[in-house]
């Protein structure tokens, strides 16, 4: 067994594939099982009629209904369960058979014990280990039970038959265990090549310095959004953002303190825009890329209005001329995804990015338009501080 988290998604994993099997194999020695109906009448045929109706009345149905449950997805305990209630079923139906018989040939019939204990332990139907540990007991001690107190077996024949059984239930468990633990040891390796993968795979997506996610992810995320095409046509806004007079702070304070402060900007831009389904891109050196699907150009603008204000308010010192502290400016753009392709839309934010570089940064643009007015709120805020 795998520590219980471990064992709750390894059950999680195989739970499919382990009740189709299970059912398959259900199905396939109720056949087979039915077969064995022949031995009957070879060898005991004072009890054929009983051992027919045991089979057709009893164990049959049993089977077939333990067949139906796997459909069901039975929690794994009761799926176990009543996989090892079959080759129970199955022994004690042999057993009743070998106890009632006085025919000559009833010391052969024990021969149809070897392949119920192959079945459980090692065929398709193979018990989780301890399960088969409990069946293979009770296998035997119900057929040595049986095969002592039988008068018609001689001995030395009793005596064979019980090692040969002996044997075989503990070849067929030993099977058991180490296809168990083989089976147990490749999920773990499957698992760890999942985890590699995945965390290969979400390293691939991020931008090492921020933790944002980084322009491989963005291809992927407007590649996704632009499929999902459908009527009505989604609108997506972005919003690109650059930091203003970065190389200043750069050549004043070092790299160093540059990195820190894209640090910080990365933060300020999770804690602004949230984690749903927006994606916040570290774009280029000193620009970040905020994609919302789903959301109207004055909605992207008043969110573009928010961050530059929390930018701001980090008051992270860029001296020299403007303000003394870190800024910066954004371009908005919105269409619907059958207007425009994903880079267009990126490049008309670009543009919008250049005119408020143009109009002296630290700002929005296009401007969110006060109320009857064409003033800008983003630039009577800029000026407002100049
Ligand atoms: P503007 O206001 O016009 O945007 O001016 P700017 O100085 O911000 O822009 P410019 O393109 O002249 O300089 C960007 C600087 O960003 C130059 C580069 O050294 C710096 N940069 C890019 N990537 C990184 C990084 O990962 N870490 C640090 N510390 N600096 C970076
Ligand atoms: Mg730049
Ligand atoms: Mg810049």
């Amino acid at each position: 067994m795998f520590p219980a988290a471990l064992e709750r998604q390894f059950e999680q994993d195989t739970q499919e594939r382990r009740c189709a099997r299970l059912r398959v194999g259900i199905l396939v020695s109720a056949v087979l099982y039915n077969f064995f109906l022949i031995a009957d009448w070879l060898l005991v045929p004072d009890v054929l009629r009983v051992a027919t109706l045991l089979h057709l009345g009893l164990v049959t149905p049993w089977m077939l209904f333990a067949a139906w449950a796997m459909t069901k997805r039975p929690p794994p305990f009761v799926r176990e369960c009543l996989a090892a209630s079959v080759p129970l079923f199955i022994i004690l139906q042999i057993d009743y058979g070998f106890a009632s018989t006085t025919s000559e040939g009833a010391a052969h019939y024990q021969y149809v014990v070897i392949p119920t204990l192959l079945y459980a332990n090692v065929s398709l139907h193979r018990l989780p280990f301890r399960f088969a540990r409990f069946v293979t007991a009770a296998v035997v001690i119900c057929h040595a039970a049986v095969v002592l107190s039988a008068n018609y077996i001689s001995n030395p024949v009793a005596v064979m038959i019980l090692i040969q059984l002996a044997i075989c239930g503990y070849i067929t468990l030993v099977a058991n265990y180490t296809m168990e633990r083989d089976l147990r040891r490749a999920y773990l390796f499957s698992l760890r090549d999942r985890l590699r993968h995945s965390l290969a795979d979400a390293a691939s997506k991020r931008d090492s310095l921020t933790g944002l996610a980084n322009r491989y992810h963005l291809e992927i995320e407007l590649r996704r959004l632009w499929a999902a095409i459908g009527k009505p046509h989604p609108m997506v806004s972005v919003i690109l953002m650059d930091i203003d007079h970065f190389k200043r702070l750069n050549d004043r304070y070092g790299h160093g303190a540059g990195d820190l402060c894209l640090k910080r900007l990365a933060a300020i831009l999770i804690a602004e825009v949230g984690a749903g389904s927006e994606v916040v891109v570290r774009y280029g050196g000193e620009e970040f890329l905020i994609v919302l699907p789903a959301v109207q150009l004055v909605d992207a603008m008043r969110v573009a209005g928010r961050i530059r204000r929390s930018v701001e308010k980090a008051t992270i010192p860029n001296e020299g001329p403007g303000f003394g502290i870190v800024t910066a400016s954004f371009g908005v753009a919105s269409a619907y995804v059958n207007e425009l392709t994903g880079a267009e839309l990126i490049a008309a934010a670009d543009a919008a990015l250049y005119a408020a570089k143009q109009k002296g940064r630290n700002q929005v643009w296009p401007p969110l338009a006060a109320p009857g007015g064409t003033s800008n709120i983003e630039q009577i805020s800029f000026r407002d501080r100049a």
